[in-house]
């Protein structure tokens, strides 16, 4: 069976690189001139900083991403973060662990979640009545993990993303950061005889067989498009979905002399305007930087980028007082190159009208954070398709 997969970022990647390895005949077509979209490095000044994702696995080693990693024989060593997190709040830091939490707004959680199993939760609900600390700590999760406030997020459908926190556990960070992922698929990929061709597909035609037109038409019997649904509608020339709404975030990439994390794990900042959390990668792989690298995240509030990005410089420089610093990048995700294609708990699954032509990554996630969600959503198209793994 011939399968073209359109776009080379994670998702589409991870399918390539299992089906090529279950005897598929796989084409990627990838119309940058690099591989892995938003989830590769990018040298800058002696640092790995990336073309999107902070560097972290949401599950680490315990996730569906590391599970499928494994399953294909994708090399890539993953270390898990120890804390997990920490809190900045009133100038302490403070680990995160279930007891963290008041008993109050613990026993809140598990009301709500009886609760959404028999009709929808708005966050809103969850939020009112909690204590001050589980409250900024809600609002940091989310605008870290999933680029959202807390208006813009259901309890209900965020719900499994927290069981799987709790189930699973916290983040890991890959030796050798995003690229270490995107370049052990890519081997595998190619190790099976799969091609990566650096060309735009502008448009797929649905018949017997699909038509697939890059540089040339070529008929492929599958087709798995990892540019979400609204592009791969375009691509058809059809309507079956228009505007999905994505989230928007802004990530500052800091070089600091000294580290200021100290651990692998998230720091999420309680008490800024806009900063949601930070890591520091390099206390993972010391070759991610010469020096510490930190990565901050923060969502985006209002349709002024350049005041969202003034609060969140203010932010670091009250956090870092007193350290020697130095911001690398300043990079913000938005238009065509989001954080997340369609906003957390709103992904529309893997299908499309066409038998056998399927939409992985971002925008078609299973229910789990970030990566972790489009590993699932791979595992989804994979069972459709009857390819055991
Ligand atoms: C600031 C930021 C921080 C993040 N941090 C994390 C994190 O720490 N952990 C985490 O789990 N997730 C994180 N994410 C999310 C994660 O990076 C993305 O969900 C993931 O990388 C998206 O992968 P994808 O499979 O959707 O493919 P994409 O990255 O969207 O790649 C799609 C590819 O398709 C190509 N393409 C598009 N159109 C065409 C065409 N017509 N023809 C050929 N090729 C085409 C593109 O060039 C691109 O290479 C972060 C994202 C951002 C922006």
């Amino acid at each position: 069976m011939r399968v073209a997969v359109i776009g080379s970022g994670l998702g589409g990647l991870l399918s390539a690189s299992i089906l090529s390895e279950k005897g598929f005949e796989v084409d990627v077509f990838e119309k940058l001139p690099f591989i892995g979209g938003r989830f590769t490095n990018i040298e800058y000044k002696g640092f790995q900083l990336s073309t999107g994702a902070l560097h972290m696995i949401p599950h680490g080693s315990r996730g569906p991403l590391a599970r499928l990693l494994k399953s294909v024989g994708a090399n890539v060593e993953i270390v898990d973060s120890k804390p997990e997190g920490e809190a900045l709040y009133n100038g302490e830091r403070i680990e995160i662990r279930k007891k963290t939490f008041p008993l109050r707004s613990r026993l809140k959680f598990v009301k709500l979640c009886l609760k959404s199993k028999f009709r929808e939760v708005r966050m809103s609900e969850f939020e009112k009545g909690l204590d001050d600390f589980s409250k900024r700590f809600l609002k940091a999760f989310l605008g870290w993990s999933l680029s959202i406030t807390t208006k813009e997020a259901s309890f209900s459908r965020i719900l499994p993303m927290f069981n799987q926190v709790v189930k699973l556990g916290g983040p890991g960070i890959p030796v050798g950061g995003c690229k270490s992922v995107i370049n052990a698929l890519s081997e595998v990929l190619l190790s099976n005889g799969g091609k990566i061709h650096k060309a735009r597909v502008k448009g797929i035609k649905p018949g017997k067989t699909f038509s697939v037109a890059a540089r040339e038409v070529k008929k492929y019997d599958i087709v798995i498009s990892n540019v979400g649904h609204v592009e791969t509608a375009k691509l058809l020339n059809n309507q079956y979905v228009q505007n999905l709404e994505p989230s928007c975030g802004i990530k500052y990439s800091i070089a600091l002399k000294e580290p200021f994390i100290n651990h692998t794990g998230v720091l999420f900042t309680l008490e800024t305007r806009r900063i949601s959390g930070m890591n520091e990668v390099t206390n993972a792989d010391p070759n991610l930087g010469r020096g510490h690298l930190l990565m901050a995240h923060q969502p985006v509030i209002t349709s002024n980028v350049r005041y969202e990005i003034a609060q969140g410089l203010k932010d670091i420089r009250d956090i870092l007082k007193g350290y020697d610093y130095e911001v690398l990048a300043v990079q913000c995700y938005s238009d065509g190159w989001p954080v997340n294609r369609v906003k957390a708990g709103q992904d529309i699954g893997f299908e499309t009208p066409y038998r056998n032509l399927y939409v992985v990554g971002d925008g078609a996630k299973g229910d789990a954070i970030e990566v972790e969600g489009i590993a699932l959503g791979v595992e989804n198209m994979l069972k459709k398709l009857e390819v055991s793994i």
